[in-house]
């Protein structure tokens, strides 16, 4: 195995342990093991595990990028309180259509949800 091959198997395995965390947390999570890495290796290598599906890069319009490296089907809660990105596993409920749904002129052929709102532990912290 060559020294990139390594690395980024290093650094996929750091997401792996991790909870959706964005490029400069995992750069954080190497660095404490392995001083030298460089922040362009991490990002580049987080690039690469992306395209070639082996993480799940997850988009949000008001933060920076995050990391999956669960590939099953799920959607993603931002809680407002403490600023988690949470794992969403049920089914949301979507109006049935018969055949295909046009959007804007365009096919929609799948979805993903980003929920904003409050976790579990927030919730239940606040019940307290
Ligand atoms: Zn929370
Ligand atoms: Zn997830």
């Amino acid at each position: 195995m060559g020294r990139n091959t390594v690395q980024r198997t290093l650094i996929y395995q750091a997401v792996c342990r991790m909870h959706h965390p964005t490029a400069d947390e995992v750069y954080a999570e190497m660095k404490k093991t392995y001083p030298d890495i460089g922040r362009a290796t991490v990002y580049r290598n987080l690039k690469v595990l992306s395209e070639e599906g082996k993480l799940r890069r997850i988009s949000l319009s008001d933060g920076a990028d995050r990391f999956d490296h669960c590939l099953e089907y799920h959607n993603h809660l931002t809680c407002s309180r403490c600023g988690e990105c949470k794992d969403i596993w049920e089914e949301v409920p979507l109006p049935k259509a018969e055949g295909p749904v046009y959007l804007g002129g365009c096919r929609v052929e799948g979805h993903t949800f980003h929920f904003h709102g409050v976790c579990a532990e927030c919730l239940a912290r606040e019940a307290e």
